[in-house]
């Protein structure tokens, strides 16, 4: 096993970082998952000494946080880095536990080819499907023509936040960072058309300062596209811009998690949900027992993320945007009754228990 110290951090592509999730599942790191939580999807960073030139508010990766880009934190954990050759062997002994492989870029010039020569070489070695989740801001048409020549087969958009002010506030001009929304969503538009529908889609997070409202829209535009949205939820990483932002309330996150369920299954719309002055929702414009019904069975607060080729979902990021334990946000496994009945408390605001309860 090659885990590099700091010292000796090479590059892409012969090199990446993998999430300490993926490094636990093709067992470079020792660990168990809280509730015996499996993970069927390595997820794979670039890696550069110089890092990323984004300067995102949220992120960890981001060139405006202090520290060596090797050593910093992503989604509060370590991403170490191992020689593409030794993951591409440590897969091919454990085909039954991967089910996709999903490469990030970074912004960085150098990245767009890399992810080809990255997506090849994993494809020409392993048959698993790869996913990419591309940086916009470097991207023409052709390259994602590329991505699709090179093997991949599903593509994320990080669009992150639902507006544009909020967008332009923590991406762009508000921190001195050059991405752009109109540019991220023409090329989500660019994939969907090359990719296909249901091979697209955008990631964004909640607790950005957007309303239930905003965040509704933008999953049904995604999804009016013809793509679908993996949900997020904002946790802050120490010492970015953002480490004293408070995460969004348990009660807005789950109502969002339901209302993206009921917008990609098709079962529900943003313009026939109502929402208070606020932007809050109220009510999920479908029949009460039906809602009752898609609640009861949990899959609405599980992870959304790319499936692998059974159609479950293979990136369910254990423990991704929060810490293990109770109140976890996203379930990267089926919740229990128990979980459920605990969610529908939190969807009430009324976890610690509330006169009526449910209905
Ligand atoms: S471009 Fe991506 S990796 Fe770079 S700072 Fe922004 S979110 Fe992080």
């Amino acid at each position: 096993m090659t885990e590099l110290s700091e010292k000796h951090v090479e590059q892409s592509p012969d090199f990446v970082r993998m999430s300490l999730a993926a490094a636990m599942t093709l067992g470079f790191k020792r660990g168990i998952f809280y509730r015996n939580a499996r993970l069927h999807c390595i997820n794979l960073l670039l890696t550069y000494p110089e890092g990323c030139v984004g300067k995102c508010a949220y992120c960890g990766l981001s060139g405006a946080r202090s520290g060596e880009y090797g050593s910093k934190s992503f989604i509060r954990v370590q991403w170490p880095t191992y020689a593409i050759e030794e993951i591409i062997e440590r897969i091919s002994t454990r085909r039954d536990r991967v089910k996709r492989i999903c490469i990030s870029m970074i912004t960085r010039r150098q990245a767009v080819e890399d992810t080809k020569e990255i997506c090849r070489r994993l494809r020409s070695s392993v048959d698993v499907p790869v996913s990419l989740l591309i940086c916009p801001t470097l991207l023409e048409r052709r390259d994602l023509l590329d991505f699709r020549e090179a093997g991949a087969d599903k593509i994320g958009v990080a669009i992150d936040l639902a507006t544009p002010e909020l967008f332009d506030r923590f991406r762009g001009g508000g921190v001195k960072g050059p991405h752009e929304w109109k540019r991220y969503w023409r090329c989500l538009s660019d994939c969907l058309g090359v990719f296909g529908q249901g091979n697209a889609g955008a990631h964004f997070m909640v607790g950005m300062g957007e309303t239930e409202r905003e965040m509704c829209r933008a999953i049904q535009r995604v999804k009016d596209m013809g793509g679908e949205t993996h949900l997020f939820s904002f946790y802050p990483e120490g010492n970015s811009r953002m480490a004293d932002h408070p995460l969004p309330p348990m009660d807005t996150y789950r109502r969002v998690q339901l209302a993206r369920y009921l917008i990609d299954q098709g079962t529900g719309r943003a313009d026939r949900f109502s929402f208070d002055p606020l932007g809050t929702i109220e009510d999920f414009g479908i029949r009460p027992e039906e809602l009752d019904g898609i609640i009861d069975r949990g899959e609405p607060f599980r992870t959304s993320g790319c499936v692998g080729r059974d159609g479950e979902v293979a990136c369910n990021r254990p423990f991704g945007n929060s810490p293990p334990g109770p109140d976890i946000r996203n379930f990267p496994f089926p919740p229990t009754s128990e979980d459920v009945a605990r969610i529908r408390a939190q969807m009430l605001g009324c976890e610690g228990g509330c006169d009526g309860g449910r209905d």
